[in-house]
């Protein structure tokens, strides 16, 4: 939608007798009247074929329908940042790290790293350009109350890094519900903007919604509310250049008999949310794999990696 965007009111023709009909027969927004059958719209709106014709025509014009040339898509691509893991190989595996303007997912068991790269990433991201940072900060939504400050310091100090001046700049936030979570991220707009965040880290992304909503019944309603939060972080991801990672544990999945017997939470939902899909496993000690499932750009491949005490290294 343009930023001018007019109420259906402000339709030709469209009185408030109108729009009350309208949107008593499930059009509220202008959109969906740009996208209406003609007929169906004649019908709950009262309306003569002429009149139809020139409201959908109207709420079409009003509307920035969603095309762009791909050199302009090259121009936003341009300014794409990306955030290193800490790892050369895990950044080679990603084409050079974690990207802005796209969801990064990372799933996998316990103690697979998930949580260890999204802190690594909240340091790194305040790092120079240079030095594989974008020098912003980071939002930090902890549903799973994993984050440590502590954890934080000895990075950073790693970095050689401030640890005070890093803490500073992570804004932590946890949430107590799923509601409140995907609140947590509707209302962040402001202090994005003022705090210069570079990435959001949900940590976990599912826990919240798996635990709510258990029982089949609502399923189809918790995949909804999935659907719309990760709708709003794709949204301020390209508003604001910002790198999204959201963690997901994985479910057993005892009906599978052959393949990985293990899957990520939230299912289609989030994977066809998700730009970029890492699958992180255990190896040998401290060693960690992380698997590419999932790229726009780079072909599916594998990293090894080292969970240290001073955080992400090459393996
Ligand atoms: P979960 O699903 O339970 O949240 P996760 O994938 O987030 O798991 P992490 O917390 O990222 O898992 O990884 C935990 C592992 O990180 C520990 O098992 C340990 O091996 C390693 N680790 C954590 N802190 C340190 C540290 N200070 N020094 C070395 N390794 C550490
Ligand atoms: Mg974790």
């Amino acid at each position: 939608m343009t930023d001018e965007a007019v109420e259906l009111e402000d339709l030709p023709g469209v009185g408030e007798a109108t729009a009350e009909k309208l949107r008593d027969g499930g059009y509220t927004t202008l959109e969906s009247i740009a996208v209406a059958n003609k007929g169906d719209l004649m019908e709950k709106g009262d309306l003569g074929k002429k009149t139809a014709t020139k409201i959908i025509q109207a709420a079409r014009n009003s509307m920035d329908m969603g095309y762009e040339t791909a050199k302009e898509l090259m121009k936003k691509r341009e300014n794409v940042g990306r955030i290193s893991t800490g790892s050369k190989e895990f950044d080679d595996l990603l084409g050079g790290g974690v990207e802005t303007q796209s969801i990064t997912e990372l799933y996998g068991q316990f103690a697979s790293g998930k949580t260890q790269v999204s802190l690594q990433l909240a340091v790194n991201v305040q790092k120079k350009k240079k030095e594989g940072g974008l020098e912003r900060n980071c939002l930090y939504i902890d549903n799973e109350k994993t984050f440590r400050p502590e954890r934080i310091i000895s990075i950073a100090e790693e970095q050689g890094l401030d640890p005070d001046e890093v803490l500073d700049n992570i804004h932590v936030a946890q949430a107590y519900s799923a509601d409140h979570q995907m609140l947590l991220v509707e209302e962040a707009g402001e202090l994005i903007k003022e705090k210069n965040i570079g990435l959001i880290v949900v940590d976990s992304l599912t826990g919240r919604f798996r635990s709510e909503y258990v029982g089949r019944g609502t399923l189809a309603n918790r995949q909804q509310q999935l659907n719309r939060h990760m709708h709003k972080l794709q949204e301020w991801s390209a508003l604001h250049n910002i790198a999204i990672v959201v963690t997901n544990q994985v479910m057993s999945n005892p009906g599978l008999m052959f393949g990985d017997p293990t899957r990520p939470i939230g299912g289609n939902i989030v994977g066809h949310q998700s730009t970029t899909r890492l699958y992180l496993r255990k190896s040998k000690q401290d060693k960690r794999i992380a698997r590419l499932v999932d790229s726009p750009s780079q072909p599916e491949g594998e990293a090894v990696f080292r969970i240290t005490s001073g955080g992400i290294t090459d393996a």
